[in-house]
Parts: structure tokens; sequence; C-alpha cells
């Protein structure tokens, strides 16, 4: 029932990929008697926290997590309701459950509008929004009485994770203060809510002790991390800490481990970040590596996007942070052919990303989301025009891209280690993010490596994403 990852393009994120949620890993046998819930996992990162949030729960409560739908008492569905095809993916999921267990709880953010999942399918037990965990605790707790045992249902010290045990999700934040046309984000989860500083420094400090060695911060926004605390201080290792980005990233780095900021924007204030990066050759406790999705590079679509920072002089900006740190990563995702998007804003996207030279990149065709505000803008862009833009985009993404990598051939990186088999060892170098960057692999004296190490390897080969290297040793 696990929605494994079964095509891999690195270029896309997970936000709009429901297909790729991590496969879960799990501690525990099911012990005799031991009510069991199964779990779908649909969305992004984010929907990915919450999934792990209410199997923690759910652990200690004494429930067993089943990892098919035979051994569940009951399934719980963490849908997405992003993009369209997203909700046809989780009413299909929705479906199957019923047909395969017939007991079904929905969650997740197409749960923010229960009369579009019960029209579909009215069997369902209950439907609760995103972050509903009470509820959906509830509609577990009637479903399927636990039955807890003090002695046994010990929970893991880290919660209990979907994602694999060296890298964690850490999301800081819910919720969005802005109203880019595209996204309907803020109506299903309403406005920026962050998690104070001290909270977060914690639950990092947690998730380094249970031996993640890579943390990957996600939320909506992560440069307005704590405006609605007015960045409140809070003290954690004897000291004090605004809730604030700046301090955020100089308190994960003291944990030293990998940590990666994701969904940034480029606020003026996102400039004091780069001095704390570490480089190639030390990475430190916050890694050289930027996820900005700039969507555009037009300031009159930027604008009719209602973007943040829509009028930021980013080309200059990337270079000042480049001089800073040569090292630095940048990726980004782009939106082609949104409404009213000319020929010549497009061509200057393109000039743009040229210039630019960003290390990773995806990019979509605009489509309308039911309820986004984008779908009244006039002028939308025929299918095919779309369709030609993107393939323009994507070969000069995969250019630039297959240019960068073939200039690290030769060049010895630091690496981790994902996952080993017989065949050899995928890692990802710090430029790379799981699940949405390229890949390095060693296929040669890997036989030693276990998920997690870190590791010094030489490139000797590279393709438009992914690197081939060898093994030169394990730090
Ligand atoms: S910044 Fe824009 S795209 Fe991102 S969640 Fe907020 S409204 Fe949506």
């Amino acid at each position: 029932m696990w929605r494994g990852m079964s095509t891999r393009t690195p270029q896309n994120p997970p936000q709009l990929r429901p297909d790729i949620a991590p496969a879960p890993r799990f501690d525990a046998a099911r012990r005799p008697g031991q009510p069991a819930i199964g779990m779908v996992s649909l969305g992004c990162p984010k929907a990915l926290v919450d999934s792990e949030r209410i199997l923690t729960r759910l652990r200690a409560e004494g429930y067993a997590v089943s990892p098919d739908y035979e051994g569940a008492d009951a399934v719980i569905v963490n849908t997405c309701g992003f993009l369209d095809s997203a909700k046809a993916e989780s009413l299909e999921a929705i479906g199957e459950a019923l047909a395969a267990n017939g007991k079904v709880i929905v969650t997740g953010c197409l749960g923010a509008d229960p009369e579009f999942i019960t029209g579909a399918h009215p069997k369902v037990l209950a439907v609760t929004g995103p972050h509903q965990y009470e509820q959906v605790l509830d509609a577990v707790h009637a479903a399927v009485p636990p039955a807890p045992n003090p002695f046994v249902d010990l929970l893991p010290a880290s919660g209990v994770k979907l994602t694999p045990r060296h890298y964690a999700y850490l999301k800081i934040s819910e919720g969005c203060n802005h109203a880019c046309r595209f996204c309907i984000i803020p109506d299903m989860r309403g406005k920026l809510v962050s998690r104070p500083v001290h909270a977060v420094l914690r639950e990092a400090e947690r998730l380094a002790e249970a031996g993640v060695r890579e943390l990957l911060v996600i939320s909506q926004d992560t440069s307005a991390y704590g405006v609605d605390r007015r960045h409140d201080a809070h003290e954690w290792r004897g000291r004090s800490w605004r809730t604030h980005v700046t301090d955020l990233a100089r308190g994960l780095r003291e944990l030293g481990l990998w940590t990666r900021l994701h969904y940034i924007y480029p606020y003026p204030h996102v400039d004091q970040l780069i001095p704390l990066m570490g480089t190639e050759a030390d990475p430190g406790g916050l890694l050289p590596y930027l996820d900005i999705p700039f969507q555009h590079a037009h300031p009159d679509t930027l604008r009719r996007m209602a973007r943040p920072a829509a009028a930021a002089r980013t080309l200059e900006r990337i270079r000042a942070w480049r001089e800073i740190n040569p090292d630095l990563t940048i990726r980004s995702t782009f939106i082609v052919g949104f409404p009213g998007e000319t020929e010549a804003e497009f061509q200057t996207l393109l000039d743009w990303l040229e210039e630019a030279r960003l290390d990773r990149v995806g990019c979509f065709k605009y489509e309308n989301v039911a309820g986004a505000r984008a779908n009244d803008l006039p002028d939308h862009v025929p299918e095919e025009v779309k369709e030609e833009r993107y393939a323009r985009f994507m070969e000069v993404a995969q250019r630039i891209s297959a240019e960068k990598l073939a200039a690290r051939v030769g060049a010895r990186r630091k690496a981790i280690v994902d996952s080993v088999d017989e065949q050899g060892a995928v890692c990802r170098t710090i430029s790379d993010a799981p699940e949405i960057d390229g890949e390095l692999f060693i296929d040669e004296g890997f036989e030693a490596l276990s998920p997690g190490d870190i590791v010094t390897v030489e490139i000797d080969e590279a393709s438009e994403y992914d690197l081939w290297g060898r093994l030169i040793a394990r730090d």
C-alpha cells in the first residue's frame, strides 16, 4: 500500500509529487492482540511530517503500524490537494484503501473539503483537515480501540519517522501569509504559525541524539519564520535565541549535522544566512545550499503571480552570495505558461536562467487549481505553447546542470550514503537534497558502507543530473 518511489525525476519538488513519499521504516514487530493502523502518506514533506506525528502518537498509545492493508485494523490516508492531479490521486488512494481494507480515515489537505471526499467515497469513517491530529486520533480510537502495554510500547526517542533514519524533515512553521495567485495553500493551511525556536531546536537535538545526520528545514516560507511571533526569544542551551531564521540557523549549526534550508524567499535578511554556511571542504552545521522557489524572473509575471519579493534584484543578490560563498548551491522551481506570459516574458526567464546558472532547477507547466485566483486571470497560454516553453526551458536547465556537473569530474567531494545494495552505494553530495536533486553512485569498494555514513569521493563521471565516483575515505 505504501507509495514507494517509482520513477525518479530529480528536478521536480516533492510538494507536487505525491508518488514519491518515502517508504517507512519501523522498529518494532507487532505483538499478539495489538491493534494496527496503516498509513498512506501522499504529498509534500510537510504532509510527511504530519504522518510521522500521527504515527508517533499512535505508537505511544500502543498501536502497531501495519505496512500493508491486510494487517491493518484501519487505514489513515493523508491526502494532498495542491493540484487537481494530486486531488485525483488522493481520491484514488482512498478508493484503493476502502476496497482493500474497508475502514478508512481521511486527513490532510484534501480533508479541508470534506464534501469533496464524502461525495466520491461516502463510506469513509471520518474526514479531518490538515494538522487536526487530535481529530485523527479520536477517529482511530472510535474505529479501533487502543490496547496499550506500557512495557512493550516504548517509543523510539526520535518518534516514528517515515524518512530513512539518517535524515529527517524539521518542520518549523505551518501556513503562509502570502497570496500567490496560483496557490491555495493559505486557504487550506491558514496564516503563518511558527513553532517557538526552542521547541524546534530541542526537536533537532533529539533527532541528532537518535542518529540523524542530516536535517531538512521545511515550511511554506522559511524566511518568514517567526514573523507571527514577532520573533520572540526563548532559552536553549543556556542562551537566548530569537524565533527568527538567522537565530534558528545559528542554533542548528551548533548541532554539527548537515542542515539544508528549503523554501527560502529572497528577502534582504537572507543575505545574513550566507556567511553562516559551511564550504565544500568543511560543510559545518549549515550546508551551503539554498532552495529558493523563484517561479519566474520577469517582474510583470511575478507581479501577476503576486509572488513575495517580486521586485528583488535576484541576479545581483545571487552574484553577491556566490562571492561570499563560491560553494553555494542554489536550487529552484519555475512555472512556465502562467496566464498572460508573453514570449518576451518567457525569453527574459530563459536569459535570466542562462545568467543565474542555478545548480538544480525544476519546472512546471502552469495548470489551473480549483479555487486558485489565477484561474480567473485573462490570457491563458495555450497548451501547445506551454509544452514548447517547457521543452525550451528544460533544455537550457539540463545543459547548465550537465556543464556544472562535468566541471566536478576529478574533484573530491563529501557525500552522505543513502542506501547500499549488492550493486553499489547511492549517495548525495552537499549540493543534493534527498528526493529532489541528483545522486552520486559508488560502484566499487562500497561493501562496508552503511546509510548515514559520510564519505569523501573522487568524482570520475557525470551525467545531466547524477555523478559517479571512487570512494576515497570514510569520515
Ligand atoms: S508563498 Fe505563495 S506559493 Fe508559497 S505557500 Fe505561500 S501563497 Fe503558496
